[in-house]
C-alpha cells in the first residue's frame, strides 16, 4: 500500500475534461426535474468514503484512528452554503484530477435531449453524481484531505464554467468537505426543514450516521435548539440484519415507522438473498380495511441503503405492487430509465425471484399455522388472488395454499374441496359442480335448498371472486362453478335421472300465458316461464338467473365496449314446480274451466296452419320468382289474420282466467319476494291479497 504521497499541490488552473462546450449549462437546463437529488448523490459519495476508509481500516491498510466518521449535513443561509463532510478516504490533488476532472462524456447533448424528463437516468449513466451540485449550486468547493500518510490538503473550485482552480489548502482534519453556494432559484436549500424532509427521503436508513442541525426541545413555549447534535438515519435498519435476531414486534414497530398510522400488518416476509444477486428487504402484507384503499406503489427500492423511487413497477412482480415495504439491492441498475429496468435480464431475475420466495413463504406460513392463516385469509386474499391472476407462476405456487371458504366460514384447500364435494356433486358429463353465493343474505334461501341437498356452497364474495372463478375454472380440469342462485336445486347439478315433465303441448302453451300473464311488471327485467318436475316439497315457484348470462353482465359492467350485454334487461326463469300440490290445483282449474276451448282453437290454428301450407306447397319447387295466384294469396292472408286473432283469443282467455284466480298471482309474488323483486304497488298488491285469502 503506498502511503508516501509527498507531490506538493501547485496552485493550477485547468480544463474539465468534457467534450462538449460547457456541460454545466446542460446540466441546469435539462435536469430541472429533479434538482432534489443532488443531495442524495453528494451524500452518498459522503457515505461511500466513509464506508471505503472502515474498509482499509479492516483490513489493516489504513492504521490511524477512524474517530468520528458522521456524516455532516450544514446550512449557512448567511453565508448562503450548504456543506456536506465527510471523514472518509478523502482525495489528493491526483485523485480530485482523476475522479472529478476528467469525466467521459461524449455525445453529451444529444443524450441529454434524448433523457432530458429522467434526471436520475443521466447522472447514473454518466456517474456525475458529484457534478449534481451544479443543478443548485452557482460555486462548488472541494476541500480535502486524503487519507494516505504526508498527503496535502487541497481546495478545487468551479464556478459552473468547465474552468476550475486547485490548490493548497489548510484542513487539518481528514476527509471531505463538499461547500455548495447555493444559487439564487435554489435558495429553499439553505433551509434547516428543507433538507431534513429530503434527509428524511432519501438518507434516513444510510449505513453511517448523518448529521443535521441540532436536535430540539420543548421551551418557553417554542422549540429551541440544544447543543446535542441530530442525528437524521438508523444505520441498520431492519432489513439488514438477521430475521433469526428480530421479533415480531420488532417487524411491526419498523412498519408503523415506514407507514405511520396504518394497523398492524398482517405478515412479512423478510427476503435475504446472496446469490445470484444481491437483494435484502422486507415484504408487508398490510391490513386493508376496504377495498376501496388498495393502493399500489407502496414499495420503497434502496440501493445499499440510499433510497431510490417508489415506483417499483417493472422491478416487482406486478401484484406486489399492493404490498408495502422496502427492497434493497446494489443489483438493479437503478439510475437508468425504467423501460431499460424492465428489459434487464437481472432484473427480470430478481422479480421471478420475489415470485418465488412470497409463495414459498406463504406456503411455510400455511402449513406452520394453518389457524392463523385461515384467519388472516379473508384479508390476504385479495394479494393472492391478484397475483394468481397477474403471474402464472404465482398462480401455479399458489394453488398449493389458496383456500376456499364455504358458507358455514370453513376454509378448504382446493384439493381439499376436491375430495369434499367430488362424490356428491358431480354432473351426468363428469364435472365437478362448485356452488357458490356472493351474497350470503340475499341468496339466503337457494343457500339452504342446496345445503338441505346434501350440497357444500362457497362463499365467493370477493372483489376479485369473479374473475377468480374462470381462472379456476381453466386451471382444475373438469370443473364448473355454479352460483347457487342460477337454476333450482334439482338442476344446478344435472343428473341422468332426472324426472321428465309431463305436459302436452296445448297444456303447456296454456300454462305459460297462465303464469306469465300474472307476473307483474318488474323494472329492467325479464321473465321466461318454464315447468320443471321438482319435489313436491320444493317451493310452486322459483325465480333463477341464468349464470351465463349473469357472468357477461358483469364483466360488461367492468369492461367498455361490451355495453350490448351491460344494456340488455336481467333476465330471470320462472320456473313453475309441476309436482308441488297447489300448482297441481291450479292445473286442475284450468283444466276444467279453459284446456277444452283452448284445445279446440288449437286444433283450428292448426287446420289454419296447415291450409296455409298447402296453399303454399303448390308454388314451392316452380323456383323463387313464381309467386301464388292473386285469389290464394289473399286466402291465405285471410287465415293467417284468423290464426292471429286466435291467439289473441287464447291469450285473453287463460288470461281473464288467470287473473281470476288469486292463487297463481300469490305463488308468483312469493318467489319474486324471495328474490327481493318485489317492490311498490306489486308488493302491495301481494299484501291485500295475502289478507284476503286468509
Ligand atoms: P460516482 O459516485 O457515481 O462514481 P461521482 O461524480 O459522484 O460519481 O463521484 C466521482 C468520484 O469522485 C467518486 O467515485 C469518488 O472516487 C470521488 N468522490 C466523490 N465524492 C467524494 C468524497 N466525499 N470523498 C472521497 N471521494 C469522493
Amino acid at each position: 500500500m503506498e502511503t508516501n504521497n509527498n507531490e506538493t499541490v501547485g496552485a493550477r488552473k485547468g480544463s474539465i475534461g468534457v467534450t462538449t462546450e460547457n456541460i454545466f449549462p446542460v446540466i441546469k437546463k435539462f435536469l430541472y426535474s429533479d434538482h432534489e437529488i443532488f443531495l442524495r448523490e453528494l451524500v452518498s459519495n459522503a457515505v461511500d468514503a466513509t464506508q471505503k476508509l472502515k474498509t482499509l481500516s479492516s483490513f489493516g491498510e489504513y492504521k490511524g484512528e477512524l474517530g468520528d466518521m458522521a456524516v455532516r449535513v450544514k446550512v449557512d443561509p448567511e453565508a448562503g452554503t450548504l456543506t456536506v463532510s465527510d471523514h472518509g478516504i478523502g482525495m489528493t490533488a491526483e485523485d480530485i484530477d482523476k475522479y472529478i476532472n476528467q469525466i467521459a462524456f461524449s455525445g453529451a447533448e444529444e443524450f441529454l435531449e434524448k433523457y432530458k424528463d429522467n434526471a436520475n437516468s443521466i447522472i447514473g449513466h454518466f456517474g456525475l453524481g458529484f457534478y449534481s451540485a451544479f443543478m443548485v449550486a452557482k460555486k462548488v468547493e472541494i476541500r480535502s484531505l486524503s487519507y494516505k500518510e504526508g498527503a496535502e490538503a487541497v481546495k478545487w473550485e468551479c464556478d459552473g464554467s468547465p474552468e476550475y482552480t486547485m490548490e493548497k489548502t489548510e484542513k487539518s482534519d481528514r476527509g471531505t468537505d463538499i461547500v455548495l453556494y447555493i444559487d439564487d432559484e435554489n435558495k429553499k436549500f439553505l433551509q434547516q426543514g428543507e433538507i431534513d424532509s429530503l434527509l428524511k427521503k432519501y438518507c434516513r436508513f444510510l449505513p453511517v450516521p448523518v448529521i443535521s442541525g441540532m436536535e430540539q426541545e420543548w421551551k418557553d413555549g417554542k422549540y429551541v435548539d440544544t447543543d446535542r447534535e441530530k442525528v437524521v438515519n438508523a444505520t441498520e435498519p431492519l432489513w439488514t440484519r438477521k430475521p433469526s435476531e428480530l421479533t415480531d414486534e420488532d417487524y411491526r414497530t419498523f412498519y408503523h415507522e415506514l407507514y405511520p398510522g396504518q394497523e398492524d400488518p398482517l405478515f412479512w416476509i423478510h427476503l435475504n438473498v446472496d446469490y445470484p444477486f444481491t437483494l435484502t428487504g422486507i415484504l408487508f402484507f398490510p391490513k386493508i380495511k376496504n377495498n376501496f384503499e388498495i393502493a399500489k406503489n407502496r414499495i420503497q427500492l434502496y440501493c445499499n441503503q440510499v433510497y431510490v423511487t417508489d415506483s417499483v413497477e417493472g422491478v416487482v412482480p406486478e401484484f406486489m405492487t399492493l404490498l408495502q415495504g422496502v427492497i434493497d439491492s446494489p443489483d438493479i441498475p437503478l439510475n437508468v430509465s425504467r423501460s431499460y429496468l424492465q428489459a434487464d435480464s437481472a432484473v427480470k431475475k430478481i422479480s421471478g425471484y420475489i415470485t418465488k420466495k412470497v409463495s414459498s413463504r406463504l406456503e411455510e406460513i400455511f402449513k406452520a399455522d394453518r389457524a392463523d392463516f385461515e384467519k388472516k385469509w379473508d384479508d390476504i386474499k385479495i394479494f393472492i388472488e391478484y397475483g394468481m391472476l397477474t403471474d402464472e407462476k404465482f398462480c401455479d405456487a399458489a394453488m398449493k395454499f389458496y383456500l376456499l371458504k364455504d358458507t358455514d366460514d370453513k376454509y378448504y384447500t382446493l384439493s381439499e374441496y376436491r375430495t369434499l364435494v367430488e362424490a356428491t356433486q358431480t354432473d351426468k358429463d363428469g364435472n365437478v359442480v362448485y356452488l357458490y353465493a356472493n351474497n350470503k343474505t340475499a341468496q339466503y334461501t337457494y343457500i339452504q335448498d342446496a345445503v338441505a341437498k346434501g350440497y357444500n356452497v362457497l362463499l365467493m364474495d370477493g372483489q376479485l371472486d369473479s374473475h377468480l372463478i374462470g381462472l379456476l375454472e381453466s386451471k382444475i380440469e373438469k370443473t364448473r362453478f355454479v352460483r347457487v342462485d342460477s337454476d333450482v336445486v334439482d338442476n344446478l347439478i344435472p343428473s341422468a335421472d332426472k324426472k321428465a315433465v309431463e305436459l302436452s303441448n296445448v297444456e303447456r302453451d296454456m300454462l305459460t300465458t297462465l303464469y306469465r300473464s300474472q307476473i307483474p311488471s318488474v323494472e329492467k327485467s325479464e321473465f321466461l316461464v318454464s315447468f320443471e318436475a321438482l319435489s313436491p316439497e320444493a317451493n310452486p315457484v322459483l325465480i333463477t338467473q341464468n349464470e351465463y348470462m349473469r357472468r357477461m353482465k358483469e364483466m360488461a359492467a367492468m369492461q367498455p365496449g361490451m355495453s350490448f350485454y351491460s344494456e340488455l334487461p336481467d333476465s330471470y326463469n320462472l320456473i313453475v314446480n309441476t309436482e308441488h300440490p297447489i300448482i297441481k290445483k291450479i292445473k286442475e282449474g284450468a283444466d276444467s274451466k279453459v284446456l277444452d276451448s283452448m284445445e279446440e282453437m288449437a286444433k283450428s290454428i292448426e287446420e289454419k296452419n296447415s291450409a296455409i301450407q298447402a296453399l303454399r306447397d303448390t308454388v314451392k319447387d316452380k323456383g323463387a320468382d313464381v309467386k301464388l295466384s292473386d285469389e290464394d294469396q289473399g286466402k291465405v292472408t285471410n287465415l293467417e289474420n284468423e290464426v292471429t286473432h286466435l291467439r289473441k283469443e287464447e291469450n285473453r282467455i287463460v288470461s281473464d282466467y288467470a287473473a281470476s284466480q288469486p292463487l297463481v298471482k300469490q305463488v308468483i309474488d312469493l318467489a319474486l319476494l324471495a328474490n327481493g323483486l318485489l317492490k311498490g304497488e306489486a308488493l302491495n298488491a301481494f299484501i291485500r291479497r295475502s289478507v284476503n285469502l286468509l
